[in-house]
């Protein structure tokens, strides 16, 4: 069964329309998609119709932002109740502070020189509450301040970097509670890609366990085959079951398109199995 249960709509930061990104899954002989936006959940309907029509099974999803120790993660929540208050809820107060963030990230950009960045951004956001790093990095590489997105967050949008500010997301225990609340499950998103050491990193899933967590992406678009193997090695040691996901946004921006990644380790409990499917 080819599952992906990571990838982005225009709803968040992506570049297809739900119904287009499904039928796109459906194209590439995904039998299994979860779309999963950022803080947002505006588009499952629609994506779950367009699933139905084109014959594949759908999952709700969502990729919540959270901070942990100063360090910005994502936790994908699967499999749960669109209509819980609590989820709904929490993902509105994540999404109230994106605005005065991307304000923030224009003033930083204005002074080494880069104006109107705000406005810039914002022409690439359908939703502005779910404006995010990624319409900045298309407003600069169509200023032509880079080639491409890839080296914009290299040079401008990460920690250390003239454009990044911090800022503060939801809790661990807050995304676990609404994801919970909501009769979901909660997935670690794309692991290797958190600015941690492997000690701290172990000590962030730890928590993420106690706290109810029950599973990793070991299979990432965004993931090497080593990362792949050495995810698959943690999922054992911490008995998580494992997920899979490209983490597509795009067409010219994603290097891994809906389902076209490697299949998971085979002696790992897959976390499709816990959604019933
Ligand atoms: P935000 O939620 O506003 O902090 O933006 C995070 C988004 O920026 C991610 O979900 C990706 O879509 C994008 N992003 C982050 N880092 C990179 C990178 N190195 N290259 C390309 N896109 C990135
Ligand atoms: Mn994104
Ligand atoms: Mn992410
Ligand atoms: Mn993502």
């Amino acid at each position: 069964m080819n599952c992906d249960l990571h990838c982005h709509s225009t709803i968040s930061d992506g570049l297809l329309p739900p119904a287009d990104l499904v039928r796109r899954a459906a194209a590439n002989g995904v039998d299994v998609l979860a779309l999963t936006d950022h803080d947002a959940i505006g588009g499952l309907e629609i994506a779950r119709r367009t699933a139905d029509e084109v014959g594949i099974r759908f999952v709700n999803g969502v990729e919540i932002s959270i901070e942990w120790n100063e360090t910005s993660i994502h936790i994908v929540g699967l499999g749960f109740d669109p209509q819980s208050a609590s989820l709904v809820d929490g993902l509105a107060t994540i999404r109230g502070g994106r605005i005065e963030r991307a304000r923030r990230m224009a003033g930083e950009l204005a002074r080494i020189g880069i104006e109107g960045s705000f406005d810039g951004a914002m022409k690439y956001a359908e939703d502005p509450s779910l404006i995010s790093r990624a319409h900045f990095a298309r407003y600069l590489v169509e200023l032509g301040v880079c080639a491409d997105v890839r080296r914009v967050f290299e040079s401008y949008l990460v920690p250390g970097k003239p454009g990044y500010v911090d800022h503060r997301w939801a809790s661990l225990a807050d995304s676990l509670q609404w994801i919970h609340e909501a009769g979901g499950i909660a997935v670690v998103a794309h692991p290797a890609r958190y600015k941690v050491n492997l000690p701290s990193l172990r000590c962030f899933l730890g928590e993420f366990r106690d706290l109810g967590g029950k599973a990793i992406e070991v299979t990432s678009g965004s993931h090497t085959p080593e990362q792949t193997q050495l995810f698959a090695r943690i999922a054992r040691e911490f008995g998580f079951l494992a997920s899979r996901g490209s983490d597509f946004h795009g067409p010219n921006e994603s290097y891994t398109d809906l389902g076209k990644l490697p299949p998971l380790p085979a002696d790992l409990e897959p976390v499709w199995g816990a959604l019933g499917l």
